[in-house]
């Protein structure tokens, strides 16, 4: 089982624990491990929340939230969008050497045939 710290205590803690054993603050929503309740630590969720960014939040706590289910850190988002981007790249420069790997006798011979056109039309 994963750990993480505690937003409160810091303490170390089980990533499914719905209170923290040290500190009591709830952690998750309902009682529910999978929706995690994201506290402050300081100042307010949503200075640094994807929602806020694009102006698209409708919960009655914005702009003004110190513990939300739906936070989103803005920052972190855009790391993994830029991941997802280097990872697409990557797999495009991957997808084109097999590709090249592949049909590599084919183009030697389609160059050999150009270049036989090439001066037989210029001769
Ligand atoms: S989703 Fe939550 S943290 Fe994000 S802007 Fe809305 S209220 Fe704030
Ligand atoms: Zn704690």
């Amino acid at each position: 089982m994963a750990k993480i710290s505690c937003p409160h205590c810091q303490q170390l803690i089980n990533s499914e624990a719905i209170n923290c054993p040290h500190c009591r603050i709830t952690l998750k929503a309902y009682g529910h491990p999978g929706i995690t309740l994201h506290r402050a630590t300081q100042g307010y969720l949503c200075d640094t929340c994807t929602y806020h960014a694009d102006n698209s939040c409708t919960f009655p706590q914005y702009p003004h939230a110190k513990d939300c289910i739906l936070y989103e850190n803005l920052q972190n988002r855009q790391l993994e969008l830029e991941q997802q981007i280097n990872v697409s790249n990557i797999s495009f420069d991957i997808k084109l050497k097999r590709w090249l790997q592949r049909y590599q006798a084919l183009l030697l011979l389609a160059f050999l045939l150009l270049i036989c056109f090439l001066i037989t039309l210029f001769r």
